[in-house]
């Protein structure tokens, strides 16, 4: 597998030229995430995409905190965030910042505007502003405060950041127009007064700047030559570029715009994705099924596997929806090459072979990659009692079904073929056993004679199986997308079954994160958190294949 560098991505194409033609010495990127939420899939396209950029092009990459709202903002996020991009693969070296440390400069920058007459301090509530605003067909109105003299304003901003006034009571506006096309021009809030400690910084502001008056500011200050943002911030590149052309900054950077992912069967922002965890529909922001890097984490994805899912869908700038099965695919390819293969029956039938003498163990040699023959082998023991699936038996086969079945012989996995020669049940007549009889010349699975049998299964010796808590994840939506307010009326109230399955023995062992291919049934990972040596608890990352809307995960 290669993370195949061909794909479509504009914003390679722009960089190399502005390399080229001088416009840039070296490229300067950053990820600038708010530290309100853990990091999702989406984040990580912006993630790769920087951080892929600059290790392109020999430039560096800086992770900054975007952190102008206290009021959502947490230590808690800002540490998640920076494990997240470097468990990603990504590493920022000395560059690591926080628009929260630019705040005395973006202060000062702040009374320039208001010196050249280039911002005021309004009155009106936030409500009134908006009132105020106009729409896209009707031109705004100017605020009664407007017009207030530069000396006004000063010590009105001054008295502002003392501390003098209530939240919400005054706000610094640039002054631009209130009549443009573009809304974001209408004398932009820059400046509001929040009252609030500050996750990063403490207690030392009670104004806050806002989004558009940080952004191009910290870039300006980092030297950052590509600023890339999602494509609702179009609307916003004027306005970035209007304060960079006036106020005294020591560069100007440019902004580009890409589309954001959207992936099916999920939701991505971080304020439904909070909402989740609030309301206890989750276990948390790492939840296996939350498309947060945390979440993916523990559900089994790898690194390289999202890279390589970021890589495939490209970038570029119409909206599109990405279905959640390409995201599967790509960690079905990476993990198809480098999970050893394992043993384990997620519903167990019991087995019993007759003719196999009762006190007899055998150790078979059993590969750990069929593809991969240098990742060796490994001994599995066999009994006269295993288990294999239940969904490998069928009292009445339909038509292609070439697994177990009355009188049909069938080929145990590395071991022996099988025939079934009684079904025991139970008193409510529920299937419980199976009597069969082996034939002790197809040891390793395949017989002397040249007889064919056309299933293989997978077994455990139930003697020697772990017994252990397996999690069967599914999507966390019943609806590709939805969007509105109701969004959560899709919530699948079926994402997790929790089973308790049979593994073969040397699974006991697994280290937390350790991660396999349990033959013919998907992929699975022990979890971070709940799983222990000697006590292992998997999540499944993903079936073999996509199997969504068939009826479940059937082995085939
Ligand atoms: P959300 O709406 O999920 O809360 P956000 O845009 O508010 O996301 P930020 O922390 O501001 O989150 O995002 C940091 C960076 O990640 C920004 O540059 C943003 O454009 C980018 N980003 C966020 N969501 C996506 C997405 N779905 N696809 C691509 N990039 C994204
Ligand atoms: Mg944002």
């Amino acid at each position: 597998m290669s993370e195949n560098p061909t794909t479509s991505n504009f914003l390679r194409s722009m960089v190399a030229g502005d390399l080229q033609s001088g416009r840039c010495q070296k490229v300067v990127t950053r990820f600038p995430p708010e530290p309100n939420g853990y990091l999702h899939i989406g984040h990580a396209k912006s993630i790769c995409l920087n951080f892929g950029l600059a290790q392109e092009f020999g430039g560096t990459c800086h992770l900054r905190f975007d952190d102008t709202n206290p009021v959502k903002e947490e230590m808690e996020y800002i540490e998640s965030i920076k494990a997240s991009v470097r468990w990603l693969g990504f590493d920022w070296g000395e560059n690591l910042y926080y628009a929260s440390d630019y705040f005395e400069q973006l202060y000062t920058w702040a009374e320039v505007l208001i010196v050249a007459g280039k911002a005021y301090v309004d009155d009106l509530s936030a409500e009134e502003i908006r009132g105020y605003r106009g729409s896209l067909t009707e031109p705004g109105k100017a605020s009664p405060w407007r017009e207030r003299s530069v000396e006004d304003n000063l010590a009105l901003f001054r008295r502002m950041r003392g501390g003098e006034f209530p939240d919400g009571s005054k706000v610094l506006r640039a002054k631009i127009d209130m009549s443009s096309p573009n809304l974001n021009l209408r004398d932009p809030v820059l400046y509001r007064i929040l009252h609030a400690p500050h996750p990063h910084v403490g207690a030392r502001w009670c104004i806050y700047p806002m989004y558009d008056f940080a952004h191009g500011q910290s870039d300006a200050i980092e030297g950052i030559t590509h600023s890339i943002c999602t494509l609702e911030f179009e609307d916003h590149r004027p306005l970035y570029n209007w304060l960079l052309e006036n106020l005294p900054v020591p560069g100007h950077p440019r902004q580009y715009e890409f589309a954001r992912l959207n992936l099916g069967y999920t939701v991505m922002s971080k304020r439904k994705l909070l909402q989740l965890v609030k309301d206890g529909d989750v276990g948390g922001w790492d939840d296996p099924r939350m498309p947060t890097l945390d979440g993916l984490r523990r559900r089994g994805y790898t690194p390289a596997a999202i890279r390589l899912f970021c890589e495939r869908i490209g970038v570029g700038r119409s909206d599109s929806w990405i279905d959640l099965s390409v995201l599967e695919d790509c960690v079905r390819e990476d993990l198809n090459e480098k999970a050893p293969r394992a043993l384990a029956v997620l519903k167990p039938l019991k087995v019993v072979i007759d003719n196999y003498p009762p006190e007899q163990v055998e150790e078979l040699e059993v590969p750990n990659h069929p593809g991969h023959p240098e990742m060796g082998s490994r001994k599995v023991p066999f009994g006269r009692e295993i288990y294999i699936e239940r969904d490998d038996f069928e009292e009445f086969p339909a038509k292609g079904f070439f697994r177990l079945a009355p009188g049909r012989e069938v080929r145990l996995r590395c071991a022996y073929f099988i025939r079934c020669e009684e079904i025991v049940r139970d008193a409510g007549g529920e299937i419980v056993e199976l009597r069969c009889n082996y034939d002790p010349a197809t040891r390793g699975g395949s017989a002397t004679d040249g007889r064919k049998v056309k299933g293989t299964i997978h077994w455990v010796s139930a003697r020697h199986g772990v017994t252990a808590e397996v999690r069967l994840y599914d999507r966390l939506l019943t609806t590709a997308s939805s969007t509105g307010d109701d969004w959560k009326a899709a919530l699948n109230t079926r994402s997790v079954e929790v089973i308790a399955a049979v593994l073969e023995p040397g699974l006991a062992g697994a280290a937390p994160e350790d991660r396999f291919q349990f033959e013919r049934l998907g992929y699975f990972c022990a979890d971070r958190h709940d799983s222990h040596p000697g006590a292992p608890v998997f999540n499944r990352t993903v079936t073999l294949r996509d199997s969504w809307g068939k009826g479940g995960q059937s082995p085939a």
